[in-house]
Formats: C-alpha cells, structure tokens, sequence
C-alpha cells in the first residue's frame, strides 16, 4: 500500500460536507510540517510547575534561534480569567490586547521576552462559545455539533491557526489539569487528532507527572506516576518524554520503572527536582540536554547554536544569587492568601533583584488590622524599606492602606502604588494635604460627597472603551523633567491597564496645587497615569501594572526606582 502523507490526511479531514465525519477546518496557507508542536501534558497532580516547565522549554529553545508561540488550553467554563478570584486561582495576567488570563501566560511572556495575545489563550468557556455562536449561525450545515470531530476540530483549528500567524516553528502547548480529567479531555483527544494528522515526526508529548516520598516511608514511590501516565496512554498519547518532578533526585529504580510503563527509553525519563529559583529551569535543561532530545523526535535543525544566549541567561541567574545587598520591602496583601495572587509583583521584584545584586525580603502588610485598629501603620511598617501597595477591589483594609500611604509621605519612606494604590495614594493626599476630608473613591464609598476617584463612562466613551474595565495596552505620555521621565527616559509608553475607576478631573487642579505631579496621562484624554511627589524620596504611584510588563532581563523602571530608592533609604 502507498504511504499516506500528512497532509492529504489533512485535505480529507477539512473538507466541508455534511456526509462526512471530519470536520477540521484548517487556516489558509498552512502547510503540514513548517510548524512543528510540542505538547505538554500533566498526570498525578497539577500545581507541580507544567507552566514553569513550559516555559522555560520554550525560553531554552528560543536560544537556537528558533521561534517558538505558547499556547494555554484551561478547561474552566469560564470565558476568561477576569471573573476568577484571584485568592483562588491565582492572579489575573493582562495581555495587552486586553484578555485576562491564567498567571502561566505571564511566565510565557517573561521567559520568551515576548508579548502574546489571545491567540495564546483558550478556555473551554471560550471553545464552546465559538461552537455555539457557529452552530447559531448555522454554519454546522444541519450536522449534529459533536464533541468529535467538531470540537476537537476547533481546538486543531486553534492552534494551526497560531501556528500561521506567528510563522511559528514550533507551537508549544500547555494542556491544563491533568491526564484523566473531565475538563480537559477533549483537548487532550484533540491532541491525540493532531498528532496523527500532523504525522508523529511533527508532534512532539512530554507528560510532566510527580513521584511522591512519603515521609512515612522516606523513599520515592511511582505508582501513583505509572498509574497517571497509564491514563494518558488510554486516551491515545504516547509520551515522548517524561518529566519526574519530586523533591529529591529520581533514583535509577523508578526511572527504570516510568520507562517500562511508559515505552519511554530511560535517557527520556527526566529528572526535574527543586531548583534554588526558577531561572535555573532553563539551564538544568539545556544541561540535561532536554532541548536537544526535543529537537533529534522533532527532527528540527536549529538556525544557531544556544551558547550565545545561554551564557547570557547564566549571567543573570548569577547576578541573582550574588546578593551583596539586602532590602525589605513591604507589600499590603493578606498574607494568609496565596502569594499567587501578586505573582507578577514578585516576579518584577526578582528582576531587580538580580539586576541590582540584591536581596529582597517581602513582609506581608494585613491593612485590616491596621483599620480596626489592632496596630498603626507606624506598626505594621516597622523595618521595612519601601513599600508597594498593589491592585485591589473593594473596601476591605482600604483606610489600612490610605494610613500606610500617609505614614510613607509624611515619613518620606519609598512608595510605589499600583492601580488600587495609585487610588489610595490620590485620596490620601487629598484628604490629609489638600484638606478636602470626605475624599474617596466612589468604589468604596459610593455616595461619597468629594468623589476624587470615580467612574467617568462618558470617558471611556470617547475613548472607544465602553465596557466594564479599562483593560490592556494603552500609551502614557511621560512628562520632561519628573521621576518618571528620569526612570524610562521616553516620553511615551505603554503600558498595561485594568481598572473601572480613575482620577476625576474636577479635582486635578487642586491636587496639583497642592503638590501632587500627574507625570504620566492618557494621550488625548484627561486620564491621569502616573502620579508623584517631588521633594519625597520616591513617591510614585501608576494607575496601570508595571508588573505586568517587567521581564527577568529588561526589569521595569519603577521597580527598579523603588529598590534603588530603598537601598538609598536604608
Ligand atoms: N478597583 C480599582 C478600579 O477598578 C483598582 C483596580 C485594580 O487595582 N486593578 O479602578
């Protein structure tokens, strides 16, 4: 029998008629074999560093020269991540196009130094709206809409589709959850479809599972890792590569073990314990040769060697662990929640960190004890450096925050607000310096008589915004001779936005009266940015998220002020 090639399996499957049982629709120009994919399946548990690992393949396979697109698939029904508590789930990452996503996306963007977008983001809230609004539209031409090969067939359509836009050469994708999952199993069989449509050479597995060690017994058991990866098989996936994830280096008997499971010679068993920090990642795989195992199942010549960028990513990991200096910084959150709510704050950290060979201490600030009054601001702050007050909602620990904000001014100890603590810093110093007493936001006191924070829909109006949230990329003209300018040195940005509620222009006046500098504001429309206070150490406040934009290389300006502020002050 001739051998059937990838891509007249691809022809057949895409062809639209109502008697066949395919349906792929596939982008225009795309062509089997240019882009590769690997995907990157879980089993035993999630929560054991899939995001991580992703991108720091993704991070050690860009050193090649070669361009790789992450993509994320999140089995909840929800359309994105902006309705997710953040306390739960952890934080919401903005993309400058706007979408709020899974905190993974973040470390894609910050590991490939690289900006995505929606194309890199699905939900199955998201899937089935697509299938839905078609089936609505009637674009099924009268077929029953089926899980297979509808569905699937949209999830293939997904990700080819990255794979034309961005001129991949390889697509990396993410499968949340893991193997076994409800939610996630039509995405794992659409895996499954695409490898066979592809042709094997062209998709590569890697299934990242957990060996556990039970203090009880004190050595690493497998079971629960065969048992997982077993699951996967029955769903159709052959692994290429296992990734052992474990707190101790995997011992050669459970490496043996996984491969026998697993068909998966033991050279491919990976052993991934605990690292000092995550920027080791990378380089435990370059090292472990991880990449290269990647590129021989991919059959991929690399444009150059990695060495270049290698010994560039070793500097700063480096420049990391030699901490000659050490600061506190304080951060207003509620440190019985999980730190993953402000992961892109720490993240934006230890890029300074590394940069200005310093070790940063956080000290979690409980803002509500400070407003009931079971301690001052004086209190609470006690050793700290500096202090960033982050996004937020709602009223609970806000007068917290506005008695913190007002200990910084006074006391001239470095501040950085960020979008809520650009807001709590605006009332403060309304209230306290310009002596307008009522100041507040209309958020957290809505019938307030001096709404000097508020929302302004006739704004967002003009500004073609509509909706609920001010979201994603948006230009900060940056004003000559302020801390602002003198941190980016440019007189336009852009930055990353989300939020309802802003400065109310009947009160820019007297605020900048009395002192307050706005040195950062919406091109054409009075939508004050960034806030500061000349005469204070570091006084800066944005009404955007720097933290979304910092990268371990390229640390972002106002971070970078505030530990340099803080090594200053101590
Ligand atoms: N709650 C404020 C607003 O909606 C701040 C939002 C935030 O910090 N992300 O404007």
């Amino acid at each position: 029998m001739p051998k059937v090639k990838a891509s007249d399996i691809l022809k057949e499957i895409s062809s639209k008629s109502a008697d066949k049982e395919f349906y792929t629709p596939v982008p225009e120009n795309y062509g089997t074999g240019k882009t590769k994919y690997i995907v990157i399946t879980g089993s035993v548990m999630s929560g054991v560093g899939k995001g991580i690992f992703t991108s720091s393949l993704a991070n050690t396979l860009s050193w090649y020269g070669l361009k790789v697109s992450p993509i994320k698939f999140d089995g909840y029904l929800n359309y994105d991540a902006g309705t997710l508590n953040p306390f739960r789930h952890g934080e919401v990452f903005v993309l400058d196009d706007g979408t709020e996503c899974d905190l993974d996306l973040g470390s894609y963007e910050r590991f490939l130094d690289k900006d995505l977008s929606k194309a890199n983001y699905m939900t199955a809230g998201k899937l089935f709206k697509t299938i839905i609004d078609k089936e609505r539209a009637g674009l099924f031409l009268g077929r029953d809409v089926q899980f297979i090969p509808h569905v699937t067939g949209e999830i293939k359509k997904f990700a080819r589709t990255l794979a034309v836009a961005s001129d991949a050469d390889l697509v990396m994708i993410e499968v949340g959850g893991t193997a076994g999952d409800i939610e996630n199993s039509y995405f794992i069989e659409a895996m499954r479809e695409l490898a066979y449509e592809e042709g094997k050479e062209n998709v590569c597995f890697v299934n990242v599972t957990y060996i556990m060690q039970p203090n009880t017994l004190g050595e690493q058991k497998s079971k629960a890792a065969q048992l997982g990866i077993r699951t996967l098989m029955s769903l159709g996936i052959q692994p290429d590569i296992v990734v052992c994830r474990s707190d101790n280096k995997l011992t050669q008997s459970v490496k043996e073990k996984i491969s026998v499971v697993a068909n998966v010679p033991v050279e491919r068993v990976v052993s991934s314990v605990n690292v000092d920090t995550i920027y080791d990642i990378p380089s435990y795989l370059h090292e472990h040769k991880v990449d290269k195992t990647v590129l021989g199942i991919l059959g991929i010549e690399p444009p150059h060697s990695p060495e270049e960028s290698f010994k560039q990513w070793q500097k700063l990991v480096n420049g990391m662990k030699k901490q000659e200096k050490k600061v506190t910084i304080g951060i207003t959150g509620k440190y019985t929640n999980v730190h993953d709510s402000y992961l892109s704050i720490l993240k934006a950290l230890e890029h300074c960190s590394s940069a200005l060979k310093t070790k940063i201490n956080i000290k979690w600030i409980e803002t509500t004890e400070i407003e009931e009054g079971k301690t001052t601001a004086e209190e609470a702050l006690k050793g700290v450096d500096g202090v960033i007050v982050p996004g937020g909602f709602g009223k609970r620990g806000s007068e917290g925050k506005i008695k913190c904000v007002q200990y910084l001014r006074e006391n001239k100890v470095p501040y950085l607000g960020i979008c809520f603590g650009f807001q709590m810093a605006v009332i403060e110093f309304a209230r306290n310096v310009c002596g307008i007493k009522d100041a507040n936001s209309t958020e957290l006191e809505p019938e307030t008589k001096a709404p000097v924070i508020s929302i302004l829909p006739e704004q967002k109006k003009i500004e073609g915004l509509g909706g609920n949230m001010r979201l994603g990329g948006q230009d900060v003209e940056v004003k000559k001779d302020t801390l602002a300018y003198k941190l980016y040195g440019k007189e336009r940005v852009r930055e990353r936005f989300r939020h309802r509620y802003e400065v109310d222009p009947e009160y820019i006046k007297k605020l900048e009266e009395k002192g307050m500098v706005f040195s950062g504001k919406a091109p054409k429309y009075p939508i004050m940015q960034i806030l500061e206070l000349p005469g204070h150490p570091y006084f800066i406040g944005a009404q955007f998220h720097p933290c979304f934009t910092s990268r371990p290389l390229k640390p972002h300006p106002m971070f970078y002020g505030l530990v340099e502020a803080c090594l200053k002050n101590k």
